[in-house]
């Protein structure tokens, strides 16, 4: 089970951690690249260019990290087969067309490095394939690139029923920028949000694998725990930055939301939990629609 952010020593940096340049399919260059996420007040990026090992560091900067990756693929299952953003690698791993998902996230955890699971919806992996494989950290419950380009870059659903099957994923939301025609519009809109350190790459892949990090596309969470109550229950509560709704995702219909009205805000939320609830997430959804995903806390039966 992945740690909490929240309270853990150190500050939170903002990244990206897949996306593309002229390396592989995208538009901008890879200087190009780590000057628009400066631009936009990140901390750290990675490109994650297709089966390439981009070169960021040149480009790096006081107070900007740069992680290494790229994005891999194998063509199982059939017929759309899978992606897998590989982060922390020193070379890729050795190409198998055929390869399943599990075969990818192995040969990535071979190389010392983390493994993400890109697009599933846009991919047409369900979360039957999904508990097929284990060894990766986390699916990309936010992918820009593919809500804007075709409206399936939302993975909530396939992130839920592996955690009701007792599974402890994480959510990441990440762009996979390729500036398509050079626009940006895939640009600096999904992002994770990691309590590290420092900003460098190890401080960061570490928090990465302990699952010290959310994810965003504009909210931000300040706190989130589970304690129990005077009454023996469960309470999950959680502290953010002005939202309308506040949702605590458990098993099934097990959990709740609590909502702003409309011209009014949530900083702060908190729920009694179901006793026979398994996991509890916490999703904030600001008025302009914006999300912010908390990472899943696994809830032993009866105990906090
Ligand atoms: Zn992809
Ligand atoms: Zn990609």
């Amino acid at each position: 089970m992945a740690g909490s952010p929240f309270g853990a020593p150190g500050r939170w940096l903002r990244g990206n951690l897949h996306g593309h340049t002229t390396a592989s399919d995208g538009r901008l260059s890879p200087e190009e690249y780590v000057a628009a996420y400066r631009a936009r007040g990140y901390d750290f990026v990675a490109a994650t260019d297709h089966w390439r090992l981009t070169d960021l560091r040149p480009f790096r900067g006081q107070g900007f990290a740069v992680v290494p990756g790229a994005e891999v693929d194998g063509r199982a299952p059939a017929p759309f087969g899978h992606h897998v953003v590989a982060l922390g690698i020193g070379a890729l791993p050795p190409r198998s067309p055929d390869a399943g998902l599990q075969a990818t996230v192995d040969a990535v955890r071979a190389l010392g490095g983390i493994a993400v699971v890109a697009h599933p919806y846009e991919t047409g992996l369900t979360s039957a394939h999904l508990l097929e494989a284990d060894g990766y950290i986390g699916l990309e419950v936010w992918n820009t690139l593919s809500v804007v380009g075709w409206g399936k870059g939302l993975a909530a659903v396939q992130w839920d029923e592996l955690l009701q099957a007792g599974r402890r994923p994480a959510g990441l939301a990440t762009d996979d920028t390729h500036q398509r025609d050079g626009r940006l519009d895939d640009l600096g809109f999904g992002w994770v949000m990691v309590r590290a350190d420092a900003a460098e790459p190890d401080a960061i892949l570490a928090a990465l694998a302990a699952g010290r990090f959310y994810a965003s596309t504009g909210p931000e969470i300040h706190d989130f725990r589970v304690e129990p109550g005077p009454d023996g229950a469960r309470h999950a509560r959680v502290a953010c930055s002005p939202c309308r709704f506040v949702h605590f995702l458990c098993d099934r219909g097990l959990g709740r939301t609590v909502a702003a009205g409309p011209e009014s805000d949530l900083q702060a939320a908190s729920q009694t939990l179901h006793p026979a609830a398994t996991y509890v997430r916490v999703q904030c959804e600001d008025h302009r629609g914006r999300t912010a995903w908390g990472p899943a806390v696994a809830l032993g039966p009866g105990t906090p």
